[in-house]
């Protein structure tokens, strides 16, 4: 087999360098077993940034797949197939709205780029979003976006989105008016280090955008599909959004966003408003829906549930973590120095993968059909790398 190192110096001649220098090259997997160009395996505890909701190879997903790509794989939006009517049929079951009506496209930046032109159809054209807030990088959704660093070099953007402190009701209140078209909101901000607003804010900004006539849009790109415990992450607020967007989890490892219009707002777009050639392939709608019958069949939403909270408890016991934060699969590791990313480095050289969101969190969202085996011995070697890497003996790989 290949050795890693052949393959950095052509990737650097090939690939721009947007992303700065990858970590490993991956060659193969199996469930959340990962294995790189030199034989090594690690345990997937990132899931490719929560994506791989079943992890890899998922035995459903690859029969999914290999029938739709052998019988249709492409037909565009001048026809229909089943595969898309059957998952916009089963994300309407999910939400439990039947007036629900979805857009396909391909990625959680393009959701939101449909949720941002349907919010245009109000008639008006403020916008409030949320600081830190993470909603994608192509110009209408870093306009949405809460980041400056990420904002800045690619200024001017979208003019009329304010961005208030997340987690600020009162803030909220004062800046969403009749003028304001729509609210976006990450139910826990994922990118931002897993940041968990108080109990009651998205029920609060309900009433608001009630009170005003605006659109509620929830990004549920990175807490949607199960992630949290729940099939979308506002379900713990007793609420419905008027959008969602979906992305991440939703194609099971394929390309494939959803913004998902509930109630009136399903009437906004008319024909002509809107379009994306790829958007619900065919391949990557069967990907879906075989990700969304395994995750029912297999109770995967009482099993994340139930090893949240173990794996919450005992993180939070370990040397250097000050707190464990998050919900369900989608946990972030407060540690007491901002030593993330020497704690990534030597879980990495001990064969777990995770992502050191900002300099002290540690952010973990492995597959939802993570084994209780594999489970503990995440637990184990977290507790000895983070002893290792607060006792200041790291040995990088
Ligand atoms: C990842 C992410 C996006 C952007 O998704 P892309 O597929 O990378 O465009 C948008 N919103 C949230 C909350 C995300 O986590």
């Amino acid at each position: 087999m290949k050795a890693q190192e052949d393959f950095a110096p052509r990737w650097e001649r090939s690939v721009q360098a947007n992303y700065g220098a990858p970590l490993v090259t991956f060659v193969k997997a199996k469930g959340s077993i990962i294995t790189d160009s030199s034989g090594k395996k690690y345990l997937d505890f990132l899931g490719g940034i929560a994506t791989s909701a079943l992890g890899h190879a998922n035995p459903a997903i690859v029969e999914a797949v290999s029938n739709q790509i052998s019988v249709l794989s492409h037909v565009s939006n001048f026809y229909m197939h089943p595969k898309v009517i059957e998952l916009a049929e089963k994300l309407q079951e999910l939400t439990g709205d039947s007036n629900a009506r979805t857009f396909f496209c391909n990625s959680g930046a393009e959701a939101n780029e449909a949720a941002l032109k349907l919010s245009r159809r109000t008639g008006r054209i403020q916008i409030v979003a949320t600081q830190g807030a993470f909603h994608g990088r192509t110009m209408g959704a870093l306009s949405l976006t809460g980041q400056p660093a990420k904002r800045d070099p690619f200024l001017p953007l979208l003019p009329g989105i304010v961005h208030v402190p997340f987690g600020d009701l009162a803030a909220m209140r004062v800046s969403v008016t009749k003028k304001t078209a729509m609210v976006i909101i990450e139910p826990i901000l994922g990118e931002a280090g897993v940041v968990m607003p108080p109990i009651g804010y998205l029920r609060g900004i309900r009433d608001i955008c009630d009170r005003t006539g605006t659109l509620m849009v929830i990004d549920c790109v990175q807490t949607g599909m199960g992630r949290t415990g729940v099939w979308f992450g506002y379900e713990s607020e007793g609420i419905l959004p008027d959008v969602i967007t979906l992305a991440k989890g939703l194609g099971g490892g394929l390309p494939l966003g959803a913004m998902i219009a509930l109630g009136n707002a399903a009437k906004l777009f008319k024909p002509g408003d809107h379009g994306s050639t790829f958007g619900g392939n065919p391949v990557c709608c069967a990907s879906a829906l075989a990700t969304i019958r395994e995750i029912e069949d297999k109770n995967l939403l009482g099993h994340v549930s139930r090893y949240s909270k173990f794996l919450k408890t005992s993180l939070a016991s370990c040397a250097g973590v000050k707190e464990v934060r998050g919900a369900g699969f989608l946990i972030g590791i407060v540690l007491k120095r901002k030593n993330a990313v020497e704690l990534r480095d030597l879980l990495q050289a001990r064969g777990i993968l995770v992502n050191a969101t900002i300099a002290n969190v540690i952010r973990i969202a492995p597959p939802l059909n993570v084994t209780k085996s594999q489970i503990t011995t995440f637990l184990k070697e977290f507790e000895i790398a983070a002893k290792g890497v607060n006792r200041g003996t790291t040995s990088r790989a």
